[in-house]
């Protein structure tokens, strides 16, 4: 997927941390443990919760929105656990 520079929305992860359970987003350092413990993962190698918060703190609005990715999240909690211990 090419990253498109003129394309990117610097407001994006400011919309998303102002969602319910989105506070935190910005504080991601891309470790990847949330990818690791994703039971969504496990089953669909594409499915990624790390490249996912990545391509929002980059702006990638359009490419997020229009994936079916975000909505496979079964909100798992190993996910929910490690987000919170940011
Ligand atoms: S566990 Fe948290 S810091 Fe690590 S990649 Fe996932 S969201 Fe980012």
């Amino acid at each position: 997927m090419a990253i498109v520079l003129n394309e990117l929305d610097a407001r994006f992860k400011y919309d998303v941390a102002n969602e319910p359970g989105g506070e935190n987003v910005k504080l991601c350092f891309a470790c990847g443990l949330c990818t690791a413990s994703c039971p969504v993962a496990d089953i669909d190698p594409e499915y990624n919760p790390r490249k996912i918060i990545r391509m929002v703190l980059l702006g990638m609005r359009k490419e997020v929105l229009s994936s079916d990715f975000p909505w496979f999240c079964t909100n798992a909690i190993p996910a929910r656990l490690i987000a919170l211990k940011m």
